[in-house]
């Protein structure tokens, strides 16, 4: 995006494609809420979020109804996870975690750094971030399919992890895309930069329209295992 000023609107401008009422898994440690913005600009071939790239397609749900929704679970649920698609793509996304706060509610944010000039003020309105870390900087551009996509999320997650907002790097892991030396270097290199956490997951064939990474799905598993053996710091979900 270009280098200077980032537009902001109301959450009512928000554009959701759809929202899971409860999840434990979403937050670490919290229940949550995990409402998804529509719209991003990477084209990962493991992506299971496909129906919600498209940034113009009319929205599951609007900010209102999300709204009433997370009314009626106060006390109830501990946070909400704005998630995606790209959340901060959405010029709506800041105004949307302010009145989650004031709701009382914590606020989680789902994100792989496409744009840190977006998300650089939104740190501060997040309790927690998941930064997802698609592999090597430098092999950004062969897996999003987008150039100067690693240097955009070089530049992000310095900016998390120099917010001091509560947060983890997590990979999504397939056998034809790394091997468990190259997965250990990776989260080695994250620990390196100041990542206190990097979790390991495994790829969801659901959602994904790769037929050749589907075929291959079940060894995810054993590889994460060979992973953590190399690099113990590692923690492995799903
Ligand atoms: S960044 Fe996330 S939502 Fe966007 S294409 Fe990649 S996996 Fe899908």
């Amino acid at each position: 995006m270009p280098t200077s000023v980032v537009r902001t609107a109301k959450a009512s401008a928000l554009r959701l494609g759809g929202m899971t009422p409860l999840s434990l898994t979403d937050y670490p440690g919290q229940l949550s809420a995990v409402l998804f913005c529509q719209g991003c600009s990477w084209s990962c071939a493991y992506c299971h979020n496909t129906h919600l790239l498209d940034a113009g397609a009319t929205p599951a749900l609007d900010w209102a109804a999300a709204q009433e929704f997370l009314r009626r679970r106060k006390g109830l649920l501990d946070a909400v996870v704005f998630s995606g698609g790209e959340p901060t793509l959405q010029d709506g996304l800041a105004d949307a975690m302010r009145r989650t706060r004031e709701l009382g509610f914590k606020v989680g944010l789902h994100t792989a750094g496409a744009y840190p000039r977006r998300l650089g003020p939104l740190l501060p309105l997040a309790d927690w971030v998941g930064f997802d870390v698609k592999a090597p900087f430098a092999r950004y551009d062969e897996l999003t399919g987008v150039p100067g996509s690693g240097a955009a999320a070089r530049e992000s997650l310095s900016l998390l992890l120099s917010s001091g907002v509560d947060c983890e790097c997590r990979t999504t892991v397939h056998p034809s895309l790394f091997t468990a030396a190259g997965l250990a270097a990776l989260s080695a290199s994250l620990f390196a930069l100041g990542a206190r956490r990097h979790v390991l997951q495994i790829f969801r064939a659901d959602g994904c329209v790769d037929a050749a990474l589907n075929a291959a799905a079940d060894a995810c598993a054993e590889l994460i295992a060979q992973a953590a053996a190399l690099e113990p710091r590692v923690e492995r979900r799903g």
